[in-house]
């Protein structure tokens, strides 16, 4: 999934790609993907682009005398920028296809889904309205963000409060994974348990893991296009393979619909966490 160093560094890119352009049309490639009514898309058209970009895993365009257009890839979401336009459908995950002319020609941004379930969505926001950002919590660069984990009575465990939008927003399971690995935390720790030196390594592992998710994310050109985002963790997805501090093999614990990957050594006193996908084949 897209999180906020990946998002950061497109939303960078299509500014410098965008700014300045103006909105000629949209042309819609899926049934749900839009997700308000009023105003319509077309109130986009002939406004120029005043700025793109990011607030938590959301892309923002801002149009100048215009709405608000926001795009979330959720899971599998993908981006592309053609210049100049395709007139395809985008494929069979096809969301939108965002038109717009500039000094050097006509440009399109093209959203769609590459995985099957959850879907990329966008949404075209009036004057005042926050839609989806109202909920949000703090960026992670906050000084709330600091005050919640050094003073914080939360009694969650810390990966789900760090993947939890309306607490923090911008992180997901991989940079979760990867912050508690760089704390030395185990991922079944809880915000309550955690002495203040603790607090303090999970604050700058946080910020840590993000800014070199974006230095590395930086490097990218273009849209956000490829199938697969994962390479760039440290940690998060690697199960098996040599833990990058201590070189023991790294473990994973499974959920439904994820897994966390830990290195027993650095973060769980070499605890080995009961994983049920491996005891459900043991049994
Ligand atoms: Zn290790």
């Amino acid at each position: 999934m897209p999180e906020q160093p990946q998002m950061q560094a497109l939303a960078e890119r299509l500014d410098a790609a965008l700014r300045g352009h103006v909105v000629t049309g949209w042309q819609p490639l899926g049934f749900a993907g839009l997700k308000t009514v009023q105003p319509s898309p077309d109130a986009a058209v002939g406004h120029t682009v005043r700025r793109v970009g990011r607030r938590g895993k959301y892309l923002v365009l801002e149009l100048d005398d215009g709405p608000r257009l926001l795009v979330h890839l959720s899971q599998a979401g993908r981006v592309d920028l053609e210049t100049p336009p395709k007139t395809t459908r985008g494929g069979k995950g096809g969301v939108v296809r965002l038109r717009l002319d500039g000094p050097d020609g006509e440009t399109a941004v093209l959203v769609r889904e590459h995985g099957t379930e959850r879907k990329a969505a966008w949404w075209v926001l009036a004057d005042g309205d926050d839609g989806p950002l109202a909920k949000l919590g703090p960026e992670p660069d906050s000084d709330a963000f600091e005050r919640l984990v050094l003073e914080g009575t939360d009694r969650r465990r810390v990966h789900t409060l760090l993947r939890d939008q309306a607490t923090v927003a911008g992180i997901g399971r991989g940079y979760a994974d990867d912050a508690l690995w760089r704390a030395r935390l185990s991922p079944y720790a809880t915000l309550a348990g955690l002495d203040a030196e603790e607090r303090r390594r999970l604050v700058d592992a946080v910020r840590a893991v993000l800014a070199d998710g974006l230095e590395r994310e930086r490097t990218r050109t273009g849209g956000l296009s490829e199938p697969k985002l994962g390479g760039h963790f440290e940690v998060h997805g690697r199960p098996g393979q040599p833990c990058p501090r201590c070189g023991t093999p790294m473990r994973r614990v499974s959920y439904d619909a994820y897994e966390v990957t830990y290195c027993p050594p650095c973060q769980t006193d070499d605890k080995v966490l009961a994983d049920r996908r491996l005891s459900r084949l043991v049994k």
